[in-house]
């Protein structure tokens, strides 16, 4: 039995005992030893990108969807006009927050099992001269499904428009390179690939467009032009900084680095995919999505169809054996999700499948090879 559980979540995730032991330490906010230390973990992040020279990473406090918002509220002037291609809950709380900023949003919907059409971009863009901005999500955490971001990239920079994307859950995992990809900004976060603990989000965004961004924030709290500005004359945080989530961080990117970088950390994840989803394939559980979609980062499987088949019933019963499940993002279909990243390789993957099965069995579930 184990006591801390392991966290199959997209974040927070199973964090390394040097992570947390990181944040026995109290930081003075002023102090030239914590300003140092976010000025290194700053630098390490735009570097895992390879935007030095045209991009600066911004820190923000608060979870990722605060990144998102301060990224979206600075960059898209007040009356631009975004396009938001949509196949799930991540692209559609996008174009929430574009609501409350009033921005203009567009949404070009998709299925959820399917990936963003690069061609009803091109589409899209080639009908409406008044989009400026693409807000795309790199890998939609609601169902795992992999974006083309390349593709997308590519053909909103042919559109001479501006991107952001939010690759909360693909940034240290998957790769990308702002030297060859158009991007104006990037969003991500502390807890998520790079196995940092929740608590702070940054933006990565090409230095020029963030120059030109003063003065569009409707939100003090989110103004990342301003977040960035007192950073660079101080060396400091504007308002009190999560000190504890930067040191964290700060050791959870020696690990990321030590590891491999963006590589080694990709197939770590992959391998626990693998598992996971040949594990639970041969309980007779099916994937929502079709494996060349699937990113390696939270796979979806459908519930099984029976009676005695409840999530509460299937979390709790892994629960006591050490593992944290994540219930299902869909409105149609009865799915729950399983996480594949975090400080964790394919013996605990394995061990979770184990869980499951067991439960499964406990809860008179029809446990069978798959047929397919
Ligand atoms: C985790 C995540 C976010 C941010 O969610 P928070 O709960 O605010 O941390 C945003 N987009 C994607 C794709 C995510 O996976």
């Amino acid at each position: 039995m184990i006591s801390a559980p392991i966290l199959l979540t997209p974040g927070p995730l199973t964090t390394s005992a040097r992570t947390k032991e990181a944040m026995l330490q109290d930081w003075g906010s002023w102090d030239k030893a914590f300003n140092q230390l976010t000025a290194s973990v700053c630098r390490d992040i735009v570097r895992i990108v390879n935007g030095e020279g045209s991009h600066v990473c911004v820190p923000l406090q608060g979870s990722g969807t605060f990144s998102v918002e301060a990224a979206l509220g600075t960059l898209v002037p007040r009356g631009g006009k975004v396009l938001v291609p949509n196949n799930g809950a991540y692209c559609q709380r996008i174009a929430r927050i574009l609501g409350y900023l009033g921005r203009e949003a567009v949404l070009l919907d998709h299925r959820e099992d399917e990936p963003i059409s690069t061609e009803r971009v091109d589409t899209a863009l080639r009908a409406d001269p008044a989009i400026t901005h693409v807000a795309l999500v790199h890998c939609e955490t609601g169902t795992g499904v992999l974006n083309p971001l390349q593709e997308v990239a590519d053909v909103v920079a042919r559109h001479s428009r501006r991107l952001i994307v939010d690759a909360m859950s693909s940034f240290g995992a998957l790769p990308i390179d702002l030297k060859t990809t158009p991007i104006d900004a990037l969003v991500a976060a502390s807890g998520k690939c790079l196995e940092g603990v929740p608590g702070m989000g940054f933006v990565i965004a090409r230095q020029d467009r963030l120059e030109a961004a003063k003065g569009n924030c409707h939100s003090l709290a989110l103004d990342l032009h301003d977040q960035w500005a007192y950073m660079q004359k101080t060396g400091q945080w504007r308002f009190t900084p999560p000190t504890h989530v930067v040191a964290a961080l700060r050791a959870a990117m020696d690990q990321f680095q030590a590891e491999g970088g963006v590589d080694a950390r990709g197939a770590r994840y992959r391998q626990n995919c693998q598992a996971l989803v040949d594990g639970l394939r041969a309980l007779g559980l099916r994937t929502f999505l079709s494996d060349a979609h699937q990113a390696p980062i939270i796979v979806t499987f459908h519930a099984p169809k029976h009676p005695n088949y409840q999530f509460d019933r299937l979390y709790q019963g892994v629960r006591e054996k050490g593992f944290i499940l994540y219930p299902g993002k869909l409105t149609e279909v009865e799915t729950f999700r399983v996480g594949c990243i975090g400080a964790i390789a394919t013996p605990e993957i394995n061990l979770a499948v184990q869980a499951i099965a067991d439960t499964m069995q406990e809860l008179r579930l029809p446990v069978q090879a798959n047929p397919s």
